[in-house]
This record gives C-alpha cells, sequence and structure tokens, in this order.
C-alpha cells in the first residue's frame, strides 16, 4: 500500500466500526483465508466484524478458525440485510468486480449509493474502480498474503497470532498450488517463515487440506480422468464431468477442486480445461489453467463470460455440454500458434 492508502485506512479504522468482510461465490482456501485473517485482526484492533460470503464454502475448509460465523448470503439473507443496515465499513477480498459476489451485488450497490466506504483488497488484474483504497497487486501469490502486507504496512504485526497465521498460510497454501507455481516469490516464503513462528502448523494445515477425501472424491475423480481426452495438436487436455456423474458419486461442494490440474500435469499439455455441468444453475462451470504464457483469463473472458489470472481462471457456458465442448474445440484453431511452446 502507498502514504495515501496508509492514511486513508488509519483514519478509517481510528475509532472503532461495525465492519462487514465480503469473499467471491464459491470461497476457496484464499477467499476463506483471507476473510478469516482480516477479520481476526480487525476483531483484536477492537472492531466488530461479519463474514459474508454469496454462498456456502466447502466443507474441507471447515475446520479454519472463524469459519463457524460465517453467513452465507443464500442461506441467510435477512439476516445479512438487517446486520448491513448498521454496516459503516466494508472490506471486499480476493476479487476485483462486484459481479464476482452473485445475489450479494445488488446489496453491496446499495451500500455504495449510501456512501458507505469500501476498502479492495484483492490480487487479480484491472480492478474495479469502487473502492476508497483499492489494495491491488496481481504480483501478489494471492490475496491472504496481502493481508500480511496490510497487517505490516499498519505496524499491526503485534496482533499476529496463530489463528491468523493458519488463515493466511492457508490461502499461500492453496493460491500457489502447495507454493509451486510462478507466484510463489521469495517474499511469499519470508512471509510463510514468519506465519510459521506466529504457530501456523503447516504439517496440520497441510493434512486438514489435502489428506481429508471421501471416498466418494476419490471415485469421482477417476471418473474425471476416465473423460479425460488430449488433444495433442493443440497442447490442450480438457476433462468433462456431466450432472449425473457428480450425483452418482454423491457430489459436495469443492469435490472436484483441483481436478483440472491433473489434466495440466500431462507432459506437452500448456492448456488444461475443465467442464462441469450444472443442472441447478443451468450452465457448464469451466475452470482452465495454463502453463507459461498462455493467458487463459482472456480466453475465459472473451468466451465464457468469466476471467482470472493467467495460468487460473474461470467461467460458464450457457448451452448443454455437447456445444460448449464443440464450440471449445472450434475456438482452438485460433490459439494453435499461442499454445504451441516448450
Ligand atoms: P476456479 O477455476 O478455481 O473456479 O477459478 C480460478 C480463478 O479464476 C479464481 O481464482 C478466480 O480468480 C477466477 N474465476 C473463476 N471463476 C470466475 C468467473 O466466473 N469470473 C471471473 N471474473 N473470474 C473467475
Ligand atoms: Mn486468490
Amino acid at each position: 500500500m502507498n502514504e495515501i492508502q496508509i492514511n486513508t485506512i488509519q483514519s478509517l479504522l481510528e475509532a472503532p466500526k461495525k465492519i462487514a468482510i465480503i469473499g467471491h461465490k464459491s470461497p476457496d482456501g484464499d477467499s476463506m483465508g483471507s476473510c478469516l485473517a482480516i477479520k481476526h485482526l480487525l476483531d483484536k484492533h477492537g472492531h466488530t466484524t461479519y463474514v459474508f460470503m454469496p454462498d456456502a464454502h466447502a466443507n474441507y475448509l471447515d475446520w479454519l478458525p472463524g469459519s463457524t460465523s460465517i453467513l452465507n448470503y443464500q442461506d441467510n439473507q435477512i439476516r445479512i440485510e438487517e446486520l448491513l443496515s448498521e454496516i459503516e465499513l466494508i472490506f471486499t477480498m480476493d476479487f476485483n468486480s462486484l459481479n464476482r459476489v452473485g445475489d450479494l451485488q445488488k446489496v453491496l450497490e446499495q451500500k455504495l449509493q449510501e456512501n458507505i466506504p469500501f476498502v479492495m483488497i484483492d490480487h487479480h488484474q484491472t480492478p474495479d474502480d469502487y473502492a476508497v483504497v483499492t489494495y491491488s497487486d496481481p504480483l501478489m501469490s494471492s490475496t491472504s498474503q496481502m493481508v500480511y502486507h496490510f497487517m505490516e504496512c499498519l505496524n499491526w504485526d503485534s496482533l499476529l497470532d496463530k489463528d491468523i497465521a493458519t488463515c493466511i498460510y492457508t490461502g499461500i497454501l492453496t493460491d500457489t498450488g502447495s507454493f509451486k507455481y510462478r507466484n510463489t516469490t521469495p517474499t511469499t516464503h519470508r512471509v510463510t517463515a514468519s506465519l510459521m513462528e506466529a504457530g501456523a502448523d503447516n504439517l496440520k494445515i497441510n493434512n486438514n487440506i489435502f489428506d481429508a477425501n471421501s471416498e466418494n472424491r476419490l471415485k469421482l475423480l477417476g471418473s474425471a480422468l476416465k473423460n479425460l481426452r488430449v488433444l495433442k495438436e493443440y497442447h490442450t487436455a480438457y476433462i468433462t464431468l456431466t450432472q449425473a456423474e457428480l450425483n452418482h458419486h454423491h457430489y459436495q461442494k469443492g469435490d472436484t477442486e483441483g481436478f483440472v490440474n491433473y489434466a495440466l500435469s500431462i507432459e506437452g499439455v500448456n492448456l488444461a480445461v475443465i467442464f462441469i455441468e450444472n443442472s441447478d444453475e443451468k450452465i457448464i462451470k469451466i475452470s482452465l489453467r495454463s502453463k507459461g504464457a498462455f493467458p487463459v483469463n482472456q480466453m475465459a473472458n472473451k468466451h465464457f463470460h468469466g476471467g482470472g489470472h493467467i495460468n487460473a481462471a474461470g467461467g460458464r457456458s450457457h448451452d448443454n455440454m455437447e456445444n460448449t465442448l464443440s464450440y471449445f474445440q472450434s475456438i482452438l484453431k485460433h490459439y494453435k500458434n499461442d499454445l504451441t511452446y516448450e
């Protein structure tokens, strides 16, 4: 954060306030980690905070400190609107546009109309301009890492405790693919070291996230891998999962997290995509990943109503699976040169 931003934040947080903290739809490790970390920090600084998510988080994140206090808008619409009527400040975490919060969008736009100040902390490119402080840095591993730097900028280091460190560590761990992606910098590792010193238990966190599979999830992964197709000519691999396949394996929210990375792990594959049918929403949810320079956020934005980062993005199709796949294959030829690299 620059000096002006720090000063603005300091004056916003001078006296105790009622603060709402908002995460994005289908909250992942970084969304949950950053929201809960800033919640614990602000609580310790004397504020009263509420974390509101557009929809429920996956079970595999249930153990995060503070997660039981989260209200999701799908299940608690009236309560959230009641609480928001008293809110004096709003933090939006890990997204760059209010269209990432589903039905909460119109409620938040109402708060903007009422001149309630917003603070954005986020690491996606091209942030929208709705906040009085836009702390945006696309070079950061995760929004959770930015919460650590936010804490440093405000000289709040003494507030860091085991719970905060655990939340931040979780967001960094999940958004860097276990410290593997290009967004992992020496600073990321230095921050992580401080988090461990503050009590983050790396073994326990890794166990909670990666070694808590259900049998159903692993069998669903089996189905996904059976559906894997490789398009060698385009250095592309994709996976499909229909609603019937999800039902067959008693799909729970979060079960397909990370499946797309198996497609990306194939030698020579630079673009990996998973198409997941969602009959309730009548969409195909699409997750895109790339190795190297191919910007999947541009592909998601241009063709699938989405966006994200250069190497990890998401979007959706309103067509059925068959037509979505034909469309995907038809656009690939335009990207053939961009996808051909070592
Ligand atoms: P995932 O594939 O795990 O759902 O999402 C990967 C990344 O893409 C997320 O961290 C998020 O930045 C972005 N993303 C996913 N879905 C959407 C979407 O519908 N719209 C936009 N703008 N970004 C998305
Ligand atoms: Mn993130």
